[in-house]
């Protein structure tokens, strides 16, 4: 009996090396009459990393991942509880001791301070875990998720973006007031940066928007600077996706990125720790934002 011989064609075809999403076709075209087939081993397809960091698929516009629970409003409501009572603390402070610059100060000290803080976790989440890593895995994973889908920011309900943080704030807050709410300069900074660091996602979102959607007075603040502006955040979705991650007020976002703070943290994390930021690996990757598809045909 002869053989013919065979040939195998395979082709491997991946839509973007580096990406976690790819395609595979395998092709196998085989030319032979013979009865005999030898069996060949099998052959695994080309796998870049098997563990996706996000969601393959974009949430639908009604998606429940975009509503509010009643969970999400209860900690929302203890966390604007928690940072109502430091202000109040701050407030009542100033009127017994007639100190009100000192409290004033502070709590724009605080505002100053949340901004910087909403750069560091931002850019920690950003480039560092995945959506194992413990207490900070959820967070990486919707931030990974909203490289990709920018625009489902601006459809998730207000206390679906805001119950993380508020939680955060509850728990790590809460205790403060207790202990100094006879400080108010200490409640006045605490009460601020607390509240600006809440609603830091509210103020992300805005971002997010379109000029004519969004509330004329939020526009005012945005260029006036208050508030992060879109065009700055916008910056932070574009490559090379390692700058403008203070999504407060936005203010220091340039001197972190002209100073190169964040490129400093990160060779400091990669010597002392071995640990490879997701910036510099992957500026084509899960940082590349996908075409608006929220529409009835191109979901699943
Ligand atoms: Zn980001
Ligand atoms: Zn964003």
């Amino acid at each position: 009996m002869s053989i013919l011989p065979q040939h195998h064609h395979i082709i491997h075809h991946a839509a973007a090396v580096g990406r976690q999403y790819h395609h595979h076709r395998n092709h196998r075209v085989y030319c032979t009459s013979t009865t005999r087939i030898k069996t060949r081993p099998k052959l695994e397809p080309l796998v870049i990393n098997t563990t996706p960091l996000v969601t393959v698929t974009p949430p639908k516009i009604d998606d429940p991942s975009l509503k509010s629970t009643w969970a999400h409003r209860a900690w929302v409501a203890t966390g604007c509880t928690t940072v109502l009572i430091s202000l109040a603390n701050s407030i009542i402070g100033s009127i017994d001791s007639h100190i009100w610059l000192e409290p004033i100060l502070s709590g724009f000290i605080g505002y100053l301070f949340a901004d910087l803080g909403s750069g560091v976790y931002h850019w920690g989440i950003d480039n560092y875990g995945d959506a194992s890593t413990p207490m900070f895995g959820s967070q990486i994973d919707a931030f990974q998720g909203h490289h990709k889908w920018p625009w489902t920011i601006t459809k998730r309900q207000f206390a679906n973006n805001l119950h993380a943080l508020a939680r955060v704030i509850t728990y790590t807050v809460l205790p403060i007031d207790l202990i100094g709410h006879d400080q108010p300069v200490v409640m006045g900074f605490v009460g601020m940066a607390s509240g600006c660091i809440m609603f830091s996602q509210l103020f992300h979102s805005w971002a997010h928007g379109t000029k004519s959607k969004l509330p004329p007075v939020v526009v005012a603040l945005q260029d006036a600077g208050v508030l992060v502006s879109r065009s700055q955040h916008a910056a932070h979705h574009r490559p090379p996706y390692n700058n403008n991650y203070c999504i407060v007020s936005g203010v220091w976002n340039k001197f972190l990125d002209e100073h190169k703070v964040f490129e400093a943290l990160e060779m400091v994390v990669f010597f002392k720790l071995g640990l490879r930021p997701r910036s510099w690996s992957e500026p084509n990757s899960d940082w590349t934002e996908e075409a608006e598809t929220f529409s009835t045909t191109s979901l699943p």
